[in-house]
């Protein structure tokens, strides 16, 4: 392996350059420039590796640190862990978030407790509750120096920016291609300072927002870089394409006054004053006469509006009708007819206002 691997469009590796590898770089730099007095380095004790790895799973070192040290003198081992009251893990581990953690890092204590200790495999580690393939690797690396890859956000997101890989890392193909890749890098020896080189690239230089690349130690050979695309990548999670509705407003007047409804307390626009809604003008124009009283003199569409909402965008459907007879007799409840004017100061939804502000000023002709 060497400075320029990249990665072609079929995903192979080609390699060009002679200079030292990814690997050997990141060592070196671990060595002068990575985090050397984290709590949790310079033990072989899976206990204290594996404590480390779930609480970092979702949390930074600052906020994880004090929580790990009341943990261990809570808990020094992994036997007074597992003999310990789940409610008591879960009131220790309250402020870190994420409570699965706590529920399977005690149910993790006490498989290890009735196996009699942690095993060193990576793939018996992944047996552990609450332990997936880069938690078991990074146990691994660590309390027995195996020869093993990790793959955790930050880890990803270096080798998407670094071997330009398209695509969202969350995809299964992407993963699998970046699984390939990560084994292919590991260095021969140092596994340990390797690891961690990675993970502090990812926490400390090659960060989410503003990368650091002036400090990088890849920096020669970082196709992101080279292509300007380090803002890029790695690529977010296509967005699904918003479900769409329709509705029907139609847009009453009678003598200069617009009708309004009272929307229900709950729900979207809940307790303001809009316009009628119904599902199809069809719908809308049989049912005015019956609901609200009014005799239809002429009816005109006016183009669709459309408005978006978090979960869903609206297509709304305009009809400005020109009501020529009102029967009062026929009063739907919370009907309100207000001069146009004093509608739009009325506490009525964007979309209403901004239909209101179409109504042609000769009315439907
Ligand atoms: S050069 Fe910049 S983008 Fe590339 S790996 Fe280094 S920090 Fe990340």
């Amino acid at each position: 392996m060497n400075d320029g691997v990249r990665l072609d469009e079929a995903g192979h590796r080609a390699v060009s350059g002679g200079h030292s590898s990814f690997a050997d770089r990141l060592i070196l730099w671990q060595r002068k420039h990575g985090r050397l007095d984290l709590p949790w380095q310079n033990t072989r004790d899976p206990y204290r590796i594996w404590l480390s790895e779930v609480m970092l799973q979702q949390t930074q070192v600052a906020t994880a640190t004090p929580f790990y040290y009341r943990f261990l003198e809570r808990f020094p081992d992994v036997q007074s862990l597992a003999a310990a009251d789940r409610e008591d893990v879960l009131a220790l581990w309250s402020g870190l978030g994420y409570y699965s953690r706590a529920r399977n890092l005690h149910k993790a204590a006490v498989q290890v407790a009735a196996r009699g200790g942690f095993p060193a495999a990576r793939e018996d580690l992944e047996a552990l509750a609450g332990v997936g393939r880069s938690t078991a690797a990074a146990i691994s690396v660590f309390s027995a120096g195996r020869r093993e890859a990790i793959l955790d956000g930050n880890v990803k997101r270096v080798l998407a920016r670094h071997f330009a890989i398209d695509g969202f890392p969350g995809a299964s193909a992407v993963q699998k291609q970046m699984w390939a890749l990560a084994e292919s890098l590991l260095p021969s020896a140092g596994i340990e300072t390797y690891t961690q080189a990675l993970m502090d690239l990812g926490a400390t230089v090659c960060q989410r927002a503003k990368p650091l690349c002036s400090r990088c130690p890849v920096r020669e050979s970082c196709g992101a870089f080279a292509t300007n695309r380090v803002n890029e990548l790695p690529g977010r999670k296509a967005r699904k394409p918003l479900p769409r509705k329709t509705t029907v407003m139609p847009i009453l007047l009678h003598q200069g006054k617009v009708m309004l409804v009272r929307r229900p307390e709950s729900g979207i626009w809940g307790g303001m004053s809009s316009l009628p809604e119904f599902s199809t003008v069809a719908g809308a124009l049989d049912a005015i006469s019956v609901m609200y009283g009014c005799e239809i003199g002429s009816q005109r569409e006016l183009p669709v509006l459309r408005h978006g909402f978090t979960h869903y965008s609206l297509s709304i459907q305009p009809i400005v009708c020109e009501i020529t007879a009102l029967h009062p007799r026929v009063t739907e409840p919370g009907t309100i007819w207000l001069p146009v004017a004093r509608a739009l100061q009325a506490s009525i939804p964007a979309p209403v206002r901004t239909l209101l502000l179409r109504i042609p000023a000769d009315g439907v002709q």
